[in-house]
């Protein structure tokens, strides 16, 4: 029998009711007891609560039956599960559904049924709580609310173990939720500290970056303010946006009417403005610049003081997105006038030195040779091209001024002046390796720089080999060392042991002002005022007590104050006494001013053409004086210092000039020009040997450098040979040679006159003992004696002259007889009677004398010669000291 059996899709109720976790758990009294107390309460045998399964039913409580469980085919809950309602049977049997049921038909015999669904919290019909009876009953509203309650309370107990696992479920989500809550907010509190930390280090970084930036910023500002250089800064388009005090100084302009202005205007030259701005932009545009960050010199613009030459160094920067240029310039136009006047004096010392003629050496302040210019290269025999200065000594030997000893290291003039002598025309012979001796006089002193520290010392030789022969050497020596004394740049004086002038040379005589009279023979001490002569006093009492003093000062004598080196050299003869002493003093006023405004070259320069005796002056394109050396003062009376800067024609007299201005301006084409010129300066007559040489650069004439030299003396001398050539150097009486000339023209005039004439032979009598006892000075002294008590003895027009040794010889014109001849002959006699006195000593001088006698135009020189020489040896045979006279033609 097929029993209608509800069909529905349950597998969700299924689910739930698995979801439920009590299927086939044990039986439990909170269910049971409320079977049972429906069971009471609704007076029914059999109360269930059942499950409906899938395929069964399964009874959780269960009271009057023994069945866990049945098949669900034959279940009534399936029905009432399926309706979701209460389901009610009052009689089974009477019911089509169930009438057949074998619950009915058979055991438990079940003809009355009443179930009340049981809903899983989320609301599926998951089971019953249901009655039943063996009986048909009916079943009132009051007994289906009692089923109601009883099923409600089932359904809260079933549901109960779900909510509370869903509930603790819950919780355990809620608590696991929080958990992870609580830990994503400590993951993002760290996270949050971690930038907070960053951030805070960023700040304070950036703080420290400020203010680094903001120092050094100040810095900058105060170095650039109070910088040395000026410091101009523009914008790209070149307008000033900062000009510090040395800016406003370098070029004039404040501040306030700088900033603002384009520089270039201000202060770039017009000539250069254009490329100024072009360089800028480029720079600007392509960021390449030539002058950036390099130190360039160039011309600039000042308001008030002309073009200057300024050092810049530019920069640019980059400040809140713009170009800035940015340099510093420094005004270096002092700095290269200075370099180009010390060029410039360079150079006319090199041309001045390479031109003189007086040798110059100099040696730095350790002794190293550091100068030999043309003249002394030649004196020495250096080739012109530069050597090594160790290898200069190997060319050459140096000797005492007699030609006698090689000098030794500490007897060369160089190094005596190195050690602070003053050497005044110190005789030497320079022996070239392979050429003639040299014969010069040297002159040197120390040169010191102006704070005293040495620098070296300087020699200036003067050539006087060609003056220098054998026969005349005292004679030239002596007359050298005169004109030497007389024309260099030096007071010379001597002083006798007592305090008194016995020599004053010009120089020194122009420096007291007073006549050679008031001062030769004087004291010293008169020539000074008080004051002044205690700086010296000093100094003169060291030197007459044997000691060489050197020393600098200032001296006011006649009102003018001037700078003097002075050095006093005692003259100690042979027993080691002292007779007095030699002083020189060198004007040094020029040096010491140009001390001050020009140092060490200016002193070496001012030191060695000072020292020269030349003119040595340089003359700039407008024939203006620019250098002038100390030599103008004494040889034209002009003060040097004074004609720097003035014109020939505002220095000299008219008649000075002309021909003068015409060779400069000769010289100035690029000419260099030789002339020699006479020159009256104070009574006496000059002759200088002037050279003009143009100074030359690049092609172009930039002035005139002029050097003179005094020839005077050459000239002189030149004469002065003429003249020793017939002279006889002791006595001054004309020579054997003058005597042969004159002898020929007095026997012309005697036949031309038909008179008379005699030539006398003198011979002293036993000169050689003379020479023994007195001496040869002594013998010396003694001709010369008998020389002028001979032209005493004889007239005018008589010639007496000295053949050689002890003989004379008198040319005797106008004489009518031999008795004339003899008279004269006793009258020299009689002259030489008187004792001669030589030194302390006193002598008996006598002659013998031959003479012969002619008025023939037959007799000739020779015959005459031999009659006089016959007469002569017969008034020595007769026994001396007497005349005889010879046979001659009548
Ligand atoms: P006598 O009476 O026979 O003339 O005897 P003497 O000694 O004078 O002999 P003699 O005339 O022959 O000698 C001249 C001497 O004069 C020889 C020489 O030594 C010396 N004598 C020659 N020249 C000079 C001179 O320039 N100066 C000096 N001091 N002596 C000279
Ligand atoms: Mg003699």
């Amino acid at each position: 029998m097929t029993i209608a059996t509800p069909h529905f899709d349950d597998t969700n109720r299924v689910r739930a009711l698995c979801a439920l976790r009590v299927l086939d758990t044990p039986q439990e009294e909170r269910f049971d007891r409320l079977t049972r107390l429906a069971a009471a309460t609704l007076a029914v045998p059999i109360v269930l609560v059942s499950l409906v399964d899938a395929q069964r039913q399964w009874f959780k409580s269960r009271v009057g039956l023994a069945a866990s469980e049945t098949s669900r085919a034959i279940s009534f809950c399936t029905h009432t599960v399926a309706r979701r309602d209460m389901l009610v049977v009052e009689d089974a049997l009477q019911d089509p559904r169930f009438a057949a049921n074998p619950l009915v038909t058979g055991a438990p015999d079940i003809r009355f049924y009443a179930g009340q669904p049981v809903f899983s919290h989320d609301g599926e019909a998951v089971g019953t709580l249901c009655v039943i009876d063996t009986v048909p009953r009916a079943f009132d509203e009051a007994a289906r609310q009692v089923l109601r309650d009883f099923a409600a309370l089932v359904e809260d107990e079933l549901n109960k173990g779900a909510l509370v696992a869903a509930r603790m479920r819950a919780e355990q989500a809620v608590h696991a939720l929080n958990g992870e809550l609580e830990q994503r907010i400590e993951q993002r509190t760290r996270s949050l500290r971690e930038a907070n930390d960053t951030l805070k280090r960023e700040i304070g970084q950036r703080l420290a970056a400020e203010e680094t930036l903001r120092t050094s910023e100040e810095r900058i500002r105060t170095i650039v303010s109070s910088s040395f250089s000026a410091f101009v800064s523009t914008d790209a388009s070149g307008v000033v946006v900062d000009w510090n005090a040395s800016a406003e100084r370098t070029f004039g302009w404040s501040r306030e009417q700088a900033l603002g202005q384009d520089l270039a205007t201000l202060i770039i030259p017009e000539a250069y403005r254009e490329a100024h701005r072009a360089g800028m932009q480029r720079y600007a545009r392509h960021g390449v610049g030539k002058v950036i960050n390099t130190r360039i010199e160039m011309p600039a613009r000042t308001r008030e003081h002309g073009d200057i030459t300024v050092e810049m160094t530019i920069n640019a920067f980059q400040a809140g997105g713009e170009l800035f240029f940015g340099a510093f310039l420094h005004d270096v136009s002092e700095r290269i006038r200075a370099k180009l006047a010390l060029q410039q004096k360079q150079q006319l010392l090199d041309t001045v030195l390479e031109t003189l003629d007086v040798g110059v050496v100099a040696c730095s302040a350790d002794g190293e040779l550091t100068l030999f210019n043309r003249a002394a290269r030649e004196f020495h025999g250096l080739p012109p091209q530069a050597l090594p200065s160790g290898d200069w000594a190997a060319h050459y030997s140096l000797f005492s001024g007699d030609g006698a000893h090689l000098l030794e290291e500490r007897e060369v003039p160089l190094l005596r002046a190195l050690q602070g002598e003053t050497i005044k025309d110190c005789a030497m012979v320079i022996a070239p390796r392979d050429r003639a001796r040299r014969y010069v006089l040297a002159s040197g002193r120390r040169m010191s720089g102006p704070n005293g520290e040495a620098l070296g010392a300087v020699v200036a030789m003067k050539d006087i080999t060609e003056l220098n022969d054998s026969q005349r050497k005292l004679t030239i020596n002596e007359q050298r060392l005169r004109a030497i004394t007389e024309n260099l740049p030096a007071l010379i004086g001597q002083v006798d042991k007592a305090g008194n002038f016995t020599y004053l040379n010009t120089l020194a005589l122009r420096f007291y002002g007073r006549e050679k009279a008031q001062l030769i023979g004087q004291p010293v001490r008169q020539a000074y005022s008080a004051p002044e002569f205690e700086k010296v006093e000093q100094f003169m009492k060291l030197a007459l007590q044997g000691k060489r003093v050197s020393f600098e000062d200032e001296l006011t004598v006649e009102g003018r104050s001037s700078h003097y080196h002075a050095s006093y050299i005692p003259d100690i003869d042979a027993a080691g006494s002292v007779n007095g002493f030699y002083a020189m003093a060198f004007d040094i006023t020029a040096r010491k001013r140009s001390e001050i405004r020009q140092r060490d070259s200016e002193e070496r320069l001012r030191t060695v053409t000072d020292n020269l005796p030349a003119l040595i002056s340089y003359l700039d394109a407008d024939l203006r004086y620019r250098f002038a050396n100390a030599m103008y003062k004494q040889w034209y009376g002009v003060d040097p210092a004074a004609m720097v800067g003035k014109s020939v024609s505002e220095v000299f007299p008219a008649h000075f000039c002309g021909q003068r201005e015409q060779q400069l301006r000769r010289c100035l084409e690029g000419h260099t020009v030789q002339l020699e010129l006479e020159v009256a300066h104070g009574g006496d007559t000059r002759i200088l040997h002037s050279v003009y040489i143009p100074h030359l650069r690049d092609g172009v004439v930039l002035g005139a450098y002029l050097l003179s030299t005094d020839v005077t003396a050459a000239r002189r001398h030149e004469a002065n040979l003429k003249a020793l050539a017939h002279t006889d150097t002791l006595t001054g009486l004309p020579n054997r040679r003058s005597y042969e000339a004159e002898l020929e023209a007095a026997l012309g005039r005697s036949v031309r006159n038909r008179s008379g004439m005699a030539l006398m032979f003198l011979d002293i009598d036993r000169f050689k003992q003379i020479n023994d006892t007195l001496g040869h000075a002594g013998g010396d002294e003694v001709l010369r004696e008998f020389g002028q008590r001979l032209l005493r003895a004889v007239r005018k027009t008589d010639t007496v002259s000295r053949l050689a040794g002890d003989e004379f010889t008198v040319i005797l014109e106008g004489v009518r007889s031999p008795e004339e001849c003899a008279s004269v002959g006793a009258k020299i006699v009689e002259a030489m009677r008187p004792l001669f006195s030589v030194g302390e000593m006193a002598r008996q001088v006598s002659t013998s004398i031959g003479i012969a006698w002619t008025n023939s135009a037959a007799s000739d020189a020779r015959a005459l010669s031999t009659q006089a020489d016959a007469a002569l040896y017969q008034a020595k045979a007769a026994g001396r000291n007497q005349f005889c006279v010879g046979a001659g033609t009548k």
